[in-house]
């Protein structure tokens, strides 16, 4: 049987990140996975630019069942530290809104970035071969593939979550926790756009705009979409987060302003202005023409109260129920998954287990949008490297 210091399941952006920095310590590795190319998701992130990191990087911007968890890991791999790990692949970024930072050179860069990180410092790669089952054996770990059975000291689980199925996702990483005994916390797609049944707003797919959506306690300022099925954009996908069925999503359309302000102003004007034509100061004409309704085409001086108070609640606190997510083939990230209550903070190592880690997404630590998943997916495999 092959035998190594440490089997790794799962070439994406954790597995290979870990397996560089642990076979730079001279562990032998060898990295499964299932995929012709390694780290497939990491190729389609960030629209194919690659949000890898974020400035403001803080436990805070991390949703995990047991919130001091990512603090250890975040302290010793900081957004820094990243970048420079890609300039010395001979990488630069770009900044974009919110200290996002993203790839010059495009995800496919960091993709293979990482598989020279990995292979150069000498882990083991193979590719097409998924692992099937996991054994423990001896204080060892046996993994089992189509091709053959491996055996090592440590075993890194790095499957990362079930979200966008097309790129290889899968469940195998919760299998294996739930055979050791290791709670789940259910994964639930995150990070996804909304469907609205009977959507009556399909005429205004692809519109974007500035909004504040807000959901129970949570209040998001951000970009919103219009889709064919219901709503999209970082607003959404942020909010997705917090939202649970059965939950109204509350939509600001016109955040920083005060629409009943700005009729008053336009009636100590003329009095003239049709509200079609107010309204298209603000918004794209199309919205401008929905929100308006039949209204739209009265002059702003013959508005009654009823119908400026109809307005100004459509403009700022329209309430929108959406019926589902667009679920796993669209969400970025899983929320939930292994609960980090059993594991050690700063080696990812899990508690009674020796040899047995678990890095990524795989685990419940979700991040908002905007870096804050694939940094956790290298400060956690960063965490682990130093232990293994
Ligand atoms: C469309 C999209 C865009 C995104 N954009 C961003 C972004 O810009 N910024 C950001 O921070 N996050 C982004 N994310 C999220 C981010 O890509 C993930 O959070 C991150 O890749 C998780 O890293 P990971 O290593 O834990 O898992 P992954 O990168 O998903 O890697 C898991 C690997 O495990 C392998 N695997 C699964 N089962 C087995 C098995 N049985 N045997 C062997 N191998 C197995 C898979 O093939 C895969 O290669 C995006 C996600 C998507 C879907």
């Amino acid at each position: 049987m092959n035998t190594w210091d440490v089997i790794v399941i799962g070439a994406g952006a954790a597995g290979l990140f870990f397996a560089g920095h642990a076979a730079g310590r001279g562990r032998s590795v060898l990295v499964l996975d299932p995929g012709a190319k390694p780290a497939r998701k990491v190729r389609i992130s960030g629209g194919g630019r690659c949000n890898f990191t974020n400035l403001d990087m803080d436990a805070g911007r991390f949703v995990c069942g047991n919130p001091h968890f990512v603090k250890s890991a975040l302290a010793c791999f900081t957004p820094w530290d990243m970048v420079e790990f890609l300039g010395t692949h001979g990488l630069t970024y770009e900044e974009k809104a919110l200290g996002q930072l993203f790839c010059a050179e495009g995800a496919g860069a960091v993709a293979r970035a990482l598989e020279r990180f990995a292979t150069g410092a000498g882990a083991n790669l193979r590719l097409g071969e998924a692992a099937v089952e996991v054994q423990r054996e001896e204080g060892a770990f046996g993994v089992t593939t189509g091709q053959g059975r491996y055996r090592a000291n440590s075993l890194v689980v790095a499957t990362g979550g079930p979200s966008w199925p097309g790129v290889g996702a899968t469940w195998f990483g919760y299998d294996v926790a739930r055979q050791f005994d290791l709670r789940v916390e259910p994964p639930r797609p995150a990070l996804v756009p909304l469907v609205c049944g009977q959507w009556s707003y399909v005429d205004l797919a692809g519109l974007s705009l500035p909004v504040r959506v807000s959901c129970a306690e949570t209040v998001i300022a951000d970009d919103l979409l219009f889709t064919h099925k219901g709503l999209s954009g970082p607003a959404i996908l942020r909010i997705s987060m917090h939202w649970k069925k059965g939950e109204f999503l509350v939509l600001d359309l016109l955040p920083g302003l005060n629409m009943a302000a700005l009729i008053d102003a336009a009636r100590q004007e003329t009095g003239k202005t049709l509200v079609r034509k107010l309204l298209a100061r603000h918004f794209p004409s199309r919205l401008a023409e929905r929100l308006g309704g039949q209204a739209g085409g009265l002059a702003v001086a013959e508005l009654d109260r009823e119908a400026m108070d109809s307005l100004v609640s459509r403009v700022h606190q329209w309430q929108v129920m959406p019926t589902r997510s667009e679920g796993w083939e669209r969400a970025e990230v899983a929320a939930g998954g292994v609960d980090t209550r059993a594991f050690s903070s700063k080696t990812m190592e899990a508690n009674g287990l020796p040899g047995l880690y678990f890095i990524g997404e795989v685990l419940d630590v979700t991040g908002e949008l905007g870096g804050y998943n694939l940094h956790w997916a290298w400060a956690s495999a960063h965490a682990a490297a130093q232990a293994v």
